[in-house]
């Protein structure tokens, strides 16, 4: 029996604004719920259901055939889903009251109007304007649309770029800076904060992803801002604030995304923040019978509790599915999004879930981070890499807020096991108890998940105590603290931090009375396990000690943006 919240018998009528990723999640559940509804789709551009997120992809030359990048044809989720798809049609008007909406159709302009009992907005975002002179140039691209896609790519085979200038660090515009790398074009990339990711990682985790594009070739010119941008000659210049620029054959615009509301905002729709549109948990607007998902939505952040924009597909393709059982009768709801994302940067992977360390404060949490080394896979099992994760969790009740994690292989997995915790409500300290698969070429049989865990337990236990890259600075050379690094003389003499010795940890128990017990002693190693074993040992003589948390390695890539090495040694082993 099919379900119909038109009334009983009544043949429901829904009208979807925008054919991808939210909207055609919508179209394809509402027709397994209901097999009589009239379902419209209006899509503006000439496709629907197509792969956004493989677009930069297309362009690098990863993904060389087109179609491939289109997952259903209009004609396709038409016969599937026995919808009306209308590409190349543009909803411009709603009219609430009498439940119509006009339509033009972008081939020909013919405009008309259509009836709707329900109405689903899924218009997505548009790419934020960079609010600079010379930003709609011929050589000036931004990346939403398929149409965007073959535009940038027609350019490239047309006029054989040979470099680019990137405005914007976010996920576009790094997925697009090893592409266009790919596509054999010098990439420069320009960010007004001081570190890329910048809403997605603390500075110290993008460090590691500034070392890796610019081992990679990709210039980085992070905290400068874009004036203008010139058209010349055969290229684009673009001028910084405060002097310089760069010139290059193409520039991509990649600043982040607005909200494509204004249609919603012309009906008497609320909207919030950046004209993100409201909605309730049911993906109500403020206006009956109008649903509205998607990147055009203003969502509750399910860490920090506040309204958010969280422009993902993932969070999209969820409420999308809400909204059509909401429309269908039933009764679904959002939980609220939390930013999972990941993203490949050449050879290194980055991803992230929750809060970050620099977002968790500005929510108001009094919280506690951990950094980690641990490896991918049993170190002994050929093929394992190290990856950097840093944890974030509320001091006192242990609640876990979020994690980053930067590294290769297994990232994405171990990920997703704390975005997992994070929704479930675990303590960090809990993660210690997760039983996870193991076997050498998969994991060891303590995840880095189960490490983390420990690591928040001793922490909070007050079995060890820590301290971080941002403090070691502040750290007295005078003597009046014991710097101390337990690596091999090997790993000392290669590089340590500023005014640290060298005791080797398995040499220490023989010699702490070099050490002086009437001083706060600060324990320093490559990964942090060391340190923590010499920390026990020296805590145990009674000596006032603190573990540096990330260890060297971490160190290094947060001080001086170094590539960390992401091969594995035995710790204390020469290599
Ligand atoms: P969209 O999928 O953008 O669909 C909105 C559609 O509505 C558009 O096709 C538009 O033409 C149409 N439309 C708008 N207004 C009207 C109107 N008035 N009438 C008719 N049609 C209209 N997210 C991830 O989670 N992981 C990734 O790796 C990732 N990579 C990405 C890479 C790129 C290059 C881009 C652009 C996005 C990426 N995203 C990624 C984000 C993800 O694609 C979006 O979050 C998701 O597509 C949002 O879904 P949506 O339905 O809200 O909007």
């Amino acid at each position: 029996m099919s379900m119909s919240a038109a009334g009983e018998g009544d043949q429901m009528k829904v009208i979807i604004v925008g054919g991808v990723a939210g909207g055609a999640t919508a179209a394809a559940r509402i027709r397994r719920l209901d097999e009589t509804a009239e379902i419209i789709v209006f899509e503006r551009s000439g496709f629907v259901s197509y792969a956004n997120c493989g677009l930069p992809y297309y362009i690098g030359g990863v993904i060389d055939d087109r179609r491939a990048l289109t997952l259903q044809t209009p004609e396709g989720f038409k016969r599937r889903y026995a919808a009306d798809i209308r590409v190349r049609s543009e909803v411009t008007a709603i009219d609430a009251a009498q439940k119509t909406v006009t339509v033009r159709d972008t081939e020909s302009g013919r405009e008309y109007t259509e009836k709707y009992d329900k109405l689903l907005l899924s218009p997505g975002a548009v790419p934020t304007r960079p609010g600079i002179p010379g930003a709609d140039g011929k050589r000036v691209f931004t990346l939403r649309t398929v149409e965007d896609t073959l535009g940038i790519r027609a350019f490239i085979d047309s006029d054989r770029p040979r470099s680019a200038v990137i405005l914007g660090g976010g996920y576009i515009g790094l997925e697009m800076a090893e592409n266009l790398s790919r596509a054999g074009m010098t990439v420069t990339v320009v960010q007004r904060p001081g570190q890329l990711l910048n809403n997605a990682l603390d500075f110290d985790m993008a460090s590691f992803v500034h070392a890796e594009l610019r081992s990679k070739g990709v210039k980085l010119l992070l905290g400068a801002e874009a004036e203008a941008a010139e058209e010349t000659d055969g290229g684009v210049v673009l001028r910084l604030k405060g002097g310089g620029s760069v010139s290059a054959d193409m520039l991509l615009a990649a600043v982040g995304v607005t909200p494509d509301t204004a249609l919603a905002r012309s009906a008497g729709i609320e909207t919030g923040i950046k004209g993100g549109i409201v909605v309730n948990d049911r993906m109500e607007t403020t206006v009956k019978d109008i649903y509205a998902v998607g990147d055009a939505v203003c969502v509750r952040h399910a860490v920090s509790g506040r309204e958010a924009l969280i422009p993902l597909a993932g969070p999209a393709n969820k409420q999308g599915r809400i909204a059509a059982d909401n429309i269908c009768g039933r009764d679904s709801r959002y939980l609220g999004s939390m930013g999972s994302s990941v993203i490949k940067i050449f050879d290194i992977t980055a991803a992230v879930t929750g809060l970050t360390e620099k977002a968790a404060e500005r929510a108001g949490f009094d919280c506690e981070r951990i950094v980690l080394s641990p490896p991918s896979h049993a170190e002994y099992y050929p093929g394992a890499r190290s990856m950097t994760v840093k944890m974030v969790f509320e001091k006192g009740s242990m609640r876990l807020l979020g994690a980053q994690i930067v590294g290769g292989e297994g990232a994405d997995k171990r990920i997703d096991v704390l975005a997992t915790a994070i929704r479930a409500g675990m303590r960090a300290d809990e993660l210690k108890d997760l039983e996870l698969a193991y076997a050498p070429p998969y994991s060891s049989a303590k995840d880095p998940v189960n490490m983390a865990g420990f690591m928040a337990e001793n922490i909070a236990s007050g079995l060890v105590k820590q301290f971080h890259w941002d403090e070691t600075e502040a750290l007295p050379k005078d003597g009046s603290v014991t710097l101390l690094d337990v690596r091999t003389p090997g790993e000392y003499s290669k590089g340590h931090a500023e005014g640290f010795v060298n005791i080797p940890v398995d040499e220490l128990r023989e010699r702490l009375g070099e050490i002086d017990r009437t001083k706060p002693v600060y324990v320093m190693c490559q990964s942090g396990i060391r340190s923590y074993i010499s920390c026990r040992i020296l805590a145990a003589e009674g000596f006032d000690c603190s573990n540096f948390s990330g260890g060297y390695r971490f160190y290094k890539c947060v001080t001086e943006e170094k590539v960390a090495s992401q091969s594995l040694y035995p710790c204390g082993m020469e290599k």
